[in-house]
């Protein structure tokens, strides 16, 4: 969907290099079984034959959707992609199974060789399943020899292109690679950058990111902030609730807590100290509220420290699917983005009713947001977060504004009373100005 609007728009949360990457990959989005699935896998297998690279990473998996609803075994790889390593990553990028070869050839046989916060799953006899969430899952993933610059930047060139003809004139990536930041300035100098990116890198290569950026920060290439993951996603139930799902994962009935009180402050005065902005990944509703009260300590501290306000923007959450009713006021109080991609309501409704029927009323409460000051495209900004799902703006326009899928009953919708109009949704995505330079 192209906008009907007379003002720029952005697309506020996105990864343009593994869009550009998962653009040149088979994609799994339309499979419907395990069955398909490993058919899919033969089939790409045998048409890499002999050449290089040897590893098959396939993407877009949501066995939500699936007649089975379950993934395929790590036996079952191995006997569709036989010695060739094979991963696949689910649409929400948190998890995803892999075969014996890529197993070993990213040296994860069990948990005790999975990072902090990862897990590898076991079957019935108590072997690695081929399951994989989180770290465990990003160690065998990016096991994988990595494309060289050339085919790097012909990915994301590949990306950019998409965001553009959707109409986009500017992109927000979180979780910026090292290298992306100068790759776009090589681009912008040659001509070819059809949007303004601005970067979010990861909180540990923050400073590295600041002190390099004088090399190649230009008008259209802009370090914006760094970006913290405050906990998982609804889909692996690992989202950090305020209410315990209805089928948790074992151990974890609120879900899971990435950070501390004390790291998540930390994070915001790294970067405040920057003078730039800091994106916390919080999806749950307790992770919203921890990220709310972070920066509420953080103001107080500023007032005692007789410093100047802040300008609004400068703390955004990502996600922020599910906020209590307490907190929806805090954002316009407390002059914090709300990040949110309406689409991911289109793709989420099984796992949301599944594990969190309770609290369907809480999630994306976008109408009490706008109605309690956050401002559309200044306090509210709309994205995809692709390639978790596609970029066109209209899925999201659709989901704010129907809060269902296209053809779903009027009773499928979630939090119908959540719904605004198509004018306001388009003004999520309207470009603003953006607060976190260090002009
Ligand atoms: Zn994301």
């Amino acid at each position: 969907m192209r906008p009907p609007v007379a003002f720029p728009i952005r697309e506020a949360h996105a990864h343009v290099a593994s869009l550009g990457q998962t653009l040149a990959m088979p994609d799994l989005s339309s499979c419907l079984s395990v069955g398909e699935c490993l058919e899919l896998v033969r089939r790409e297998s045998a048409r890499l034959g002999e050449r290089e690279p040897s590893w098959l990473r396939l993407h877009g998996a949501r066995i939500e959707a699936w007649s089975d609803r379950r993934w395929p075994t790590r036996h079952e790889l191995d006997a569709a992609a036989g010695a060739r390593p094979c991963v696949m990553l689910s649409f929400d990028l948190h998890s995803g199974v892999a075969n014996s070869a890529a197993m070993a050839g990213a040296g994860v046989r069990s948990q005790a060789d999975a990072p902090a916060g990862g897990t590898v799953g076991l079957d019935r006899l108590g072997a690695p399943s081929g399951l994989l969430l989180e770290g465990a899952f990003w160690k065998v993933w990016s096991a994988a020899p990595e494309p060289g610059p050339v085919v790097r930047r012909r990915h994301v060139a590949a990306a950019l292109r998409v965001l553009a003809d959707l109409g986009y004139v500017e992109v927000h990536d979180l979780l910026s690679q090292a290298w992306l930041g100068p790759m776009l300035a090589e681009m912008d100098c040659a001509g070819e950058l059809p949007l303004r990116v601005r970067l979010y890198p990861p909180l540990s290569e923050f400073e590295a990111a600041v002190a390099g950026s004088a090399g190649w920060e230009r008008p259209r290439v802009v370090l914006s902030g760094a970006k913290v993951f405050h906990d998982g996603t609804l889909n692996s139930r690992s989202a950090w609730v305020l209410e315990p799902y209805r089928d948790p994962l074992p151990g974890e009935p609120n879900g899971r807590r990435l950070l501390t009180s004390h790291e998540l402050d930390q994070a915001i005065e790294r970067t405040r100290a920057a003078g730039l902005g800091l994106a916390v990944h919080a999806i749950g509703d307790a992770a919203v509220r921890a990220a709310l009260d972070a920066w509420e300590r953080h103001r107080v501290r500023r007032v005692r420290a007789g410093a100047f306000e802040e300008s609004p923007g400068a703390l955004r959450i990502e996600h922020a699917e599910l906020i209590d009713g307490a907190d929806v006021p805090r954002f316009a109080g407390l002059g914090v983005v709300c990040s949110a991609q309406p689409c991911h309501l289109l793709a989420d409704v099984e796992a949301l009713r599944r594990a969190l029927p309770h609290r369907l009323d809480r999630v994306l409460p976008l109408r009490e947001l706008i109605d309690s000051g956050c401002r559309p495209g200044e306090l509210l900004w709309f994205g995809s977060d692709a390639p978790v799902v596609r970029a066109d703006p209209g899925d999201s326009i659709r989901a704010a504004t129907a809060r269902r899928r296209e053809g779903a009953a009027c009773a499928d919708a979630i939090a119908p009373e959540q719904s605004i109009s198509e004018g306001e949704a388009w003004s999520c995505f309207r470009c603003a100005r953006e607060v976190n330079n260090r002009a």
